[in-house]
């Protein structure tokens, strides 16, 4: 026990982010820029990791734009998505519309996350405040009179304490921070859950589209040049029995929905290249405690309806630093700023979730039946064909920008 105790090492700093995804590596840039000393705690040692959505939305190229950083990050490799096409039977319905969006990019780039993370890292190590500590995985609070005042992790040399004015979690919907501050959770139940995987692209395919919806199932088939990242929505606990069922049956149900991924879908050779998401819609009743602040997938987790995870978990980021950044460098953050986050940030949250849970409800139904079809009523299939105008728009704009956008304020 002495040992472990000699062994752990002891840092301090003003704000000690748990979590190197999207939320926690933006506030972290944006931290850094205002002069506020601030550490990254990331438990994996890169960002190369399974598909976690790929969106870069308008609203996160604005804010690429408002930072100075547009034209550089658009250099990477990316394709531009401008309307959402999705094909239901042999019909083709067009989604949100991105081109009327009041943003310089009209549209939602597709590039993989790592590229997007690794770009925001090495724009934040230019400034001397910023530290990133990789295969750094928090377990614990510090705690003291009530007050969060830091975080134990273990790394790869060891125990790490790092104290901080404020710990931010972004640790996503898996939180451990939230489970050992013993956050109150308000679960949303989803009935859906969805398996992941790639398939390469063939000349096949003449019908571009992002979803596709047939014989009562739904595929995501996001184009990502040389190769489909492909979503297949199932019931809530279903994929044990989908397994049960065997790959032949599961290659056959996808090619079912869309026929031509028929020739290049036998890759699927091993359940290892299919990854379950177990699907939440969560969120935190009090995001904030003395000493500790919720953002991202951590106060609210988001399902993959409509991509906007990664933009909400940004915004929050965007937020944060805006609402904060003054206070830390003057070293005078109250609890009352904290709560100010979660004021501005908890209604385009609630909005968002409120949307999603109604998609889910009325494709999916509230139970999981794994045999139910999923199906799209008829009011709102008309509703679908009348509107369709009005429609892109409203949903481009929910999509694209979300409620209440954020801008960078220094
Ligand atoms: C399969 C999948 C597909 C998705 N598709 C989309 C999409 O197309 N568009 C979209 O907008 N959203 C999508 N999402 C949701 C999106 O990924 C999240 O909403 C978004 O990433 C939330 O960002 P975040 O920074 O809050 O959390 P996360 O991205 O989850 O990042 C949390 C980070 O914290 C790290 N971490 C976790 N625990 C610890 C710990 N104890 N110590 C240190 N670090 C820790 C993790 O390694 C991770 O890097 C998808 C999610 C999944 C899983």
């Amino acid at each position: 026990m002495n040992q472990l105790r000699q062994a752990t090492q002891q840092i301090r700093t003003t704000c000690c982010i748990v979590g190197g995804g999207p939320a926690g590596m933006m506030l972290g840039l944006l931290l850094a820029r205002a002069d506020v000393e601030v550490i990254v705690l990331e438990k994996h040692g890169d960002f190369l990791r399974d598909f976690r959505g790929d969106t870069i939305h308008p609203s996160t190229l604005e804010l690429m734009y408002e930072l100075g950083m547009l034209d550089e990050f658009l250099r990477l490799p990316h394709q531009e998505m401008r309307r959402v096409k999705i094909r239901f039977d042999d019909e083709e319905i067009t989604g949100p519309d991105f081109s009327h969006l009041p943003t310089r990019c009209k549209f939602i780039a597709l590039m993989p996350q790592w590229d997007f993370l690794n770009f925001l890292t090495a724009r934040a190590k230019r400034y001397p405040t910023f530290r990133l500590l990789m295969n750094a995985e928090a377990t614990d609070l510090i705690e003291e009179g009530g007050r969060v005042i830091g975080v134990r992790s273990k790394t790869e040399q060891g125990g790490l304490d790092a104290f901080a004015d404020l710990v931010v979690a972004a640790d996503g919907r898996s939180s451990i921070v939230r489970e050992r501050a013993g956050m109150e959770v308000e679960d949303f139940g989803v009935p859906i859950d969805v398996l992941w995987f790639r398939v390469a692209k063939t000349a096949a395919d003449a019908e571009p589209a992002l979803g596709r919806i047939r014989n009562g199932k739904m595929l995501v088939t996001i184009d990502r040049g040389d190769y489909y990242q492909c979503g297949s929505i199932i019931r809530k606990g279903a994929f044990e029995e989908i397994k049960r069922r065997g790959l032949e049956a599961f290659r056959e149900e996808i090619v079912g929905v869309a026929p031509f991924l028929r020739d290049s879908i036998g890759k699927i050779d091993d359940w290892g290249k299919v990854k379950l998401l177990t699907v939440q819609v969560n969120r935190l009743r009090q995001w904030y405690r003395p000493g500790l602040l919720f953002i991202g997938d951590a106060a609210h987790a988001m399902s993959p309806a409509g991509g906007v995870g990664i933009n909400l978990a940004i915004q929050d980021a965007v937020a944060a630093a805006n609402l904060l950044a003054d206070k830390l460098r003057q070293g005078n953050c109250e609890t009352v700023d904290l709560r100010r986050v979660q004021q501005r940030r908890e209604w385009p949250a609630r909005m968002t979730q409120n949307i999603q849970v109604f998609i889910h409800r009325q494709m999916f139904g509230s139970k999981s039946d794994p045999e139910r079809a999923f199906s799209i009523p008829w009011p709102a299939r008309a509703l679908l064909w009348l509107l369709t105008p009005v429609l892109r728009r409203a949903a481009a704009r929910v999509v694209g920008i979300g409620f209440r956008a954020e801008h960078i304020r220094r």
